[in-house]
């Protein structure tokens, strides 16, 4: 086997500690998958006060240049589940100890330019701290995306300026964009500040920085590698992702495959598997109960695990529900996030009776549940780079139907009408077609229970852990040292 690696991640989210969405996942469980091909792989993220974790506390701080001044920080240190891989946990109280990670409710943290650079000038930090120089500093969405421009000026010419940065784009539509005059306080120099750097309409752009100077890009499917290429998928940025584009890679996401597996999962009531596929109607039962929806076997439950906005149609969602609920279906929701769809949404639990449920709130054991008792899954995304929750069904055995954007459409296999497929897609984004959809699906369900079953069967054998995906990311960062080095 080739020499291990040296791989540092750094994130503002990793599960279970501190999530907020997809990235969280997979923070949380591909540095496992590393770890088992033998690399030398661990975490940072910074000590938000609501992450609950047993610790050990590092006795020296380190003091990050930030701001004009040296930023005390503590470190700590724990590791991720059922793994020996070490998660160090930047603490400093007033940037990160606010109960959120990026923005209070219906609010907007206006330090998160510091707060982010602080991360990511921290993870070189760290490197001295703990005498140990990565070889891949592995970076997510804009938030560590400053980490790239630090290694090309401030780090250039230390023991880090060698090490190589990948950069993985989850979602293209957050950008990390602030004002100008709060440069300085990053320290980050006015060379970066131009169109082929930081430079972004008269703003500074993290994201737009870190495309230009990481060593390699990834993207979370290939189908999204291709999409952000474009005016449509790119918001912006094509250019420079088409400039980079012999440096970008799409890397499909998996699954905790521990964390999420109906044969074991602890916040299930009933566990099940392929060969007992008809246990998880039991799930479906105490769900139901649980949501006070009336129980009954002879009606799909459809349901809906999502941030609440424009990226996952779930306004569409929210306007289509009478129709929906004509069709003769349960329906749950699980999310939150704008308030218009949250409010629609609540009066419909309200008025719905037996047949509709929505929980606001982000709850995690809630949408293992859901994801173990539904017979559905809808998941309309506008854009989708990746999309885990249509993974998770598809292991559950709850068959999503998806708009056939980015990793929805890499990774659901359209329904052929003689139950092959392991779900339904769509393509156009109208209440009209989502609710055609879900009545093509609700009547397989009801009329041809044998093509449900092979579908389920089919589902929820695909092998959609890490491991594969792991050995895609080993590649990158071999690649991305040599091109570090100049090779
Ligand atoms: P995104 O990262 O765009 O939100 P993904 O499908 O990649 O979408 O990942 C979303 C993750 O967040 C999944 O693990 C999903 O189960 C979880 N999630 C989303 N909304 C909620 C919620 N309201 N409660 C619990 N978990 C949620």
């Amino acid at each position: 086997m080739a020499s291990p690696l040296k791989i540092l991640f750094v994130a503002s989210e990793c599960a279970p500690f501190a999530k907020a969405g997809g990235l969280g996942d997979v923070v949380g469980a591909l540095p496992k998958a590393l770890k088992a091909l033998g690399h030398d792989v661990r975490v940072l993220i910074p000590r938000y006060d609501t992450i609950k974790a047993d610790t050990i506390h590092h006795q020296a701080p380190m003091a990050i240049p930030m701001m004009g001044t040296e930023l005390w920080c503590g470190v700590e240190e724990t590791r991720l589940p059922r793994s020996d891989v070490p998660v160090y946990l930047l603490d400093h109280r007033e940037l990160f100890g606010r109960g959120y990670i990026y923005d209070p409710p219906n609010g907007h943290s206006p330090d998160n330019l510091v707060r982010f650079c602080t991360l990511s000038r921290g993870a070189f930090w760290l490197g001295r701290h703990l005498q140990w120089v990565p070889d891949v500093f592995h970076c997510h969405d804009w938030p560590t995306a400053a980490i790239p421009l630090y290694a090309n000026t401030l780090e250039r010419d230390t023991p880090f300026g060698g090490a190589a940065t990948v950069l993985t784009i989850h979602n293209m539509a957050h950008q990390g964009i602030f004002s100008k005059r709060q440069l300085p306080l990053t320290h980050l120099p006015w060379s970066l500040y131009t169109s082929d750097g930081i430079e972004t309409h008269d703003a500074v752009g993290l994201l737009k920085g870190g495309l230009f100077h990481a060593s390699m890009i990834t993207a979370v499917s290939p189908k999204y590698a291709r999409e952000i290429r474009t005016r449509e998928g790119g918001f912006g940025l094509e250019h420079v992702v088409n400039f980079r584009g012999g440096d970008l890679v799409g890397v499909l996401n998996g699954i905790d495959d521990q964390l999420w597996d109906p044969r074991t999962d602890r916040h299930i009531a009933h566990h099940y598997d392929v060969d007992s596929i008809s246990e998880k109607v039991h799930n479906k039962r105490a769900l139901q109960r649980e949501l006070h929806l009336d129980v009954r076997d002879d009606v799909p439950l459809v349901a809906v695990v999502s941030r609440l906005n424009d990226q996952k149609g779930t306004d569409v969602i929210a306007e289509a529900i009478g129709p929906l609920l004509n069709l003769g279906i349960q329906l749950v929701v699980l999310g939150s996030g704008d308030p218009h769809t949250e409010a629609t949404l609540a009066a419909w639990s309200h008025h719905g009776g037996g047949r509709m449920r929505a929980w606001i709130g982000f709850d995690e054991p809630l949408s293992h549940r859901i994801t173990a008792g539904a017979d559905l899954f809808l998941m309309p995304s506008r854009f989708e780079p990746c999309g885990l929750t249509q993974l998770y069904s598809q292991r559950y055995g709850t068959l999503p139907i998806v708009r056939a954007t980015g990793g929805l459409d890499d990774t659901v296999e359209q329904y052929d009408g003689q139950g092959g497929g392991t779900g339904f897609k769509f393509w156009d984004l109208s209440v009209r077609s989502l609710v055609e959809s879900v009545r093509w699906a609700a009547g397989v369900w009801r009329k041809r229970p044998e093509h449900i079953r092979s579908m389920q069967e089919r589902s929820m054998r695909k092998r959609m852990g890490w491991d594969v995906s792991a050995r895609q990311y080993e590649d990158v960062y071999r690649w991305s040292i040599e091109r570090r080095r100049g090779r």
